[in-house]
C-alpha cells in the first residue's frame, strides 16, 4: 500500500466527519440573526421615559429575541450620530423617533439611511414627530406635515384596525390609548399602499375627530411604516398593543421588496 495515498484518504475521511460536524449542530448552522436598530435623540422627559424612547420601545421588542433578533439602541450623541455607515449596512430595520433635533442629523447619514432603505431594502419605521424627520421626509418625497395642526390636550385616542389583513395588524384589535397628542389631517404623504390603523380623538370635550394612525409604504427595496402616537409625555410605547403591533411592524420592515 502507498503510505502517502492511505495518509490522504485518512485526512478526507476527517474532512468529511468535520462537515458533518458543522452543518449538523445547530449553533454553527444558525442563520444570521437579524438586527433593529432602536434610534431617538436623547430629548423626552426622565419621569416618563427615564431610559428615552429608545429604550422603550427596545424593551417592547423583546419577544423578538426569541425569533432571531438583535435588538441595539442608538442615539444622536453616539459616534457618527447613532448611524455610521457600517452599522447600517448590518442594519435590517431603523426605527426612529426624534422632535426638537430634526435639524442636527447630517444629510450625509441622511443619504446613508436613504440608500440603505431604497437600494438594501433596510425597513424603516417612523414613529410620532419623526414624521418630520429627514429621514422620512426624503424617503416619502413629501413635506410629512400634518396640516391641520397640533394639539397636545390629552385627548382620548380609539385605534381601529383598518387592514385587517395586514402583518402589522395580526393579534391587534381595537384598542384605546387614554391620553395622545392630536395630529389634524390632511396628512402630506404620498398614497400609502396600507393605511393600517385608523383613529378616532375624543376631545376633552367630548367632541370627536378621525385622523388615520399608521401608514406603510414600499420605497425602493425597503419597507416604511409610520405611526403617528408617541408623543413624549404620554407613556406611549409602555403600552402591550403599542409594543405588539411595533414587534410586528419590525417582522413585517424586515422584509425588503
Ligand atoms: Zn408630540
Amino acid at each position: 500500500m502507498n503510505p502517502l495515498l492511505s495518509r490522504r484518504s485518512v485526512l478526507a475521511a476527517g474532512a468529511v466527519a468535520a462537515v458533518e460536524v458543522l452543518t449538523s449542530h445547530p449553533a454553527l448552522a444558525a442563520p444570521r440573526k437579524r438586527r433593529v436598530v432602536v434610534w431617538s435623540e436623547g430629548t423626552a422627559p426622565k419621569n416618563v421615559y427615564p431610559h428615552d424612547i429608545n429604550g422603550a420601545v427596545a424593551e417592547g421588542l423583546k419577544p423578538l429575541k426569541d425569533k432571531g433578533w438583535e435588538i441595539v439602541t442608538a442615539t444622536l450623541t453616539d459616534p457618527e450620530q447613532g448611524v455610521p455607515a457600517a452599522s447600517l449596512k448590518k442594519t435590517d430595520v431603523l426605527i426612529w423617533w426624534g422632535h426638537m433635533r430634526h435639524g442636527n442629523i447630517t444629510n450625509e447619514h441622511v443619504k446613508l439611511i436613504v440608500d440603505r432603505v431604497k437600494k438594501g431594502g433596510m425597513g424603516f419605521i417612523a414613529l410620532h414627530s419623526a414624521h418630520f424627520s429627514k429621514p422620512l421626509k426624503a424617503l416619502l418625497g413629501t413635506n410629512c406635515g400634518w396640516k391641520g395642526g397640533y394639539v397636545e390636550d390629552g385627548s382620548k385616542l380609539n385605534m381601529i384596525v383598518k387592514d385587517k389583513n395586514h402583518p402589522i395588524a395580526q393579534g391587534i384589535s381595537d384598542f384605546s390609548l387614554p391620553h395622545t397628542e392630536r395630529y389634524t389631517e390632511p396628512f402630506e404623504i404620498p398614497e400609502p399602499e396600507s393605511v393600517v390603523f385608523d383613529g378616532q380623538y375624543i376631545r376633552p370635550d367630548g367632541s370627536k375627530e378621525s385622523s388615520r394612525q399608521g401608514f406603510a409604504w414600499t420605497v425602493g427595496k425597503g419597507r416604511v411604516f409610520y405611526f403617528q402616537p408617541g408623543h413624549e409625555t404620554y407613556p406611549i410605547f409602555f403600552d402591550a398593543n403599542v409594543r405588539k403591533l411595533l414587534c410586528n411592524a419590525v417582522e413585517w420592515a424586515g422584509k425588503s421588496a
